[in-house]
């Protein structure tokens, strides 16, 4: 049986993932940076109980290492990391220290304890941030444009040159945006389905959001972590765009929303205390190699993906 661990537990990725590998057979043991965190994603995937949670702090080198000698695991998902690039604008030290050591620390146990031991690491298409040409490849040029992005680049290039150096099996995913309904609530797409629905439900009156007008490609993170798993299956370790293939506007997703609700456009009030210092206008890359290589199939256009996350939020409110 083989064993996985997965950093990020608690998160929205972390949960998926989990529930993935456990149908797959492996053992699971996620590491949390406090044992007292909320774990409302395994809960709701009822899968709390199958695994082990394991308080680590990433940041400590010693506790890493201690912890990796003594799982032994065939493989690590790090998805661990502060994820929001609008909270990198206002704690941008710590999320570079937090995005990079972290991996750094990981990587340096791997190296001395098992170098045989395969990590996925959580790359982000918001790497490409200052876009110069459309669809963008593995190839594109990288210019971050956020806190969040320039340490997600910084991790990124830490486990090329490893792989580069080491012939470590390092892996990195370079994930487009994706959502579900145990995204957490400060995230765009989970905020304009949870604040519809108290609109319609007459406990909300407005909408506030910022720049409306920018594009992302916006995919199903259920589908996604699949990739993740694919990514450490094979021969060799490379770097694969996970992504959609399409972009759409969050002016036309909160249009959408209201729609099904029966909610009025002028009910969306633009706040420019939203604006970001710097944004990507418009994003949206090809998902060919991971589809070749990967086999990981992917074909959901993104208001499929809505109607899943609005029914699924419908049917968890609580009144
Ligand atoms: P998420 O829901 O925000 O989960 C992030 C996880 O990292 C949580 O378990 C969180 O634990 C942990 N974490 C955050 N800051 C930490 C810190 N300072 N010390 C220790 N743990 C910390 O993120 P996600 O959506 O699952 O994403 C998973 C990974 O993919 C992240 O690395 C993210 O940057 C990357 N990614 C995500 C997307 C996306 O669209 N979702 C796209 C590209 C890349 P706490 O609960 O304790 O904070």
């Amino acid at each position: 049986m083989k064993k996985a661990i997965i950093t990020g537990i608690n998160g929205q990725d972390g949960a998926y993932l989990a529930s993935f590998l456990l149908n797959m057979g492996y053992t699971v043991i996620g590491f949390t940076r406090k044992k007292s965190n909320n774990f409302k994603g395994l809960e709701y995937l009822k899968i709390l109980d199958k695994i082990e949670v394991v308080e680590c702090d990433l940041l400590n080198i010693n506790k890493v290492a201690e912890l990796l000698s003594a799982i032994q695991p065939d493989e690590i998902y790090n998805l661990a990391a502060q994820s929001s690039v609008y909270q990198s604008y206002k704690e941008p030290i710590n999320t570079f220290e937090f995005n990079t050591l972290s991996v750094f620390n990981l990587i340096e146990s791997i190296k001395n304890i098992n170098p045989k031991i395969k990590l996925y690491q959580a790359s982000s298409s918001e790497m490409f941030g200052r876009v110069k040409k459309l669809p963008i490849t593995e190839e594109s040029l990288i210019h971050p444009v956020s806190p969040y992005a320039i340490s997600k680049v910084a991790a990124h290039y830490t486990c090329v040159n490893y792989r580069e150096s080491y012939e470590m099996f390092i892996s990195c995913g370079i994930l487009f945006n994706h959502e579900s309904y145990l995204r957490n609530d400060t995230f765009f797409i989970k905020k304009v389905i949870r604040e519809s629905l108290e609109i319609s439900l007459g406990k909300r009156d407005v909408l506030k959001v910022g720049n409306i007008d920018i594009k992302r490609d916006f995919g199903f993170a259920k589908k996604y972590v699949e990739a993740m798993y694919l990514m450490l299956q094979q021969d060799k370790p490379s770097d694969f765009l996970i992504c959609s293939g399409q972009s759409v506007s969050l002016r036309e997703i909160i249009y959408y929303i209201f729609d099904k609700l029966k909610i009025s456009k002028d009910l969306c009030i633009i706040d420019p205390t939203f604006y970001r210092p710097s944004d990507i206008e418009d994003i949206y890359g090809i998902n060919e190699k991971a589809k070749k290589e990967l086999n990981w199939n992917y074909d959901l256009n993104f208001f499929n993906v809505l109607d899943i996350l609005l029914e699924e939020e419908v049917k968890n409110y609580k009144k």
